[in-house]
């Protein structure tokens, strides 16, 4: 993978973070990337709507599993500012997502807010799993950026 490109793509998730939290919702983000580097889908956290699981990563994946089919899902790569938690984790075994890349594990978004989440590994969810899903992150180029986010979010908890 292209290193300016994989930065393009860990900057985006981080856009539509912020936009997130701009319109009242958790600063996460996610996006859909298929094999030719192509962005296909685009999503914010949503928890704010009132629906605790709609998470972007989740609602991402519900999203892509409804409109490309499973052979093609293993091939995409979802990149994601916040590292899928296990309920996220498990909509991509479900849906046949091949690659996950993340750039905060959620270990380190829970030192941050001092806890509160499900303090789980994506790659511990995937290895009960029959799926040899790729994980990778963090992404450390933009991690200052992503804790500046956080520690906005977190300082808005008032
Ligand atoms: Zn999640």
């Amino acid at each position: 993978m292209d290193e300016q490109k994989e930065a393009r793509y860990f900057e985006k998730t981080l856009e539509i973070a912020r936009e997130a939290m701009e319109k009242g919702h958790d600063p996460f983000g996610s996006i859909l990337v298929d094999d030719r580097g192509e962005i296909l889908m685009e999503q914010r956290n949503d928890v704010g709507s009132g629906d605790p699981t709609r998470h972007d990563t989740n609602t991402l994946i519900s999203r892509a599993a409804l409109a490309y089919p499973p052979e093609f899902l293993w091939t995409c790569t979802v990149y994601a500012a916040m590292e899928p938690c296990c309920m996220c984790t498990g909509s991509a075994f479900w849906a046949n997502i091949g690659h996950i890349k993340y750039l905060m594990s959620e270990h380190h978004l829970g030192e941050l807010t001092g806890g509160g989440g499900l303090d789980l590994p994506s790659t511990e969810v995937v290895a009960h799993g029959s799926k040899d899903i790729q994980i990778e992150g963090p992404y450390e180029p933009l991690l200052p950026e992503m804790e500046d986010l956080m520690r906005e979010w977190i300082k808005s908890w008032g």
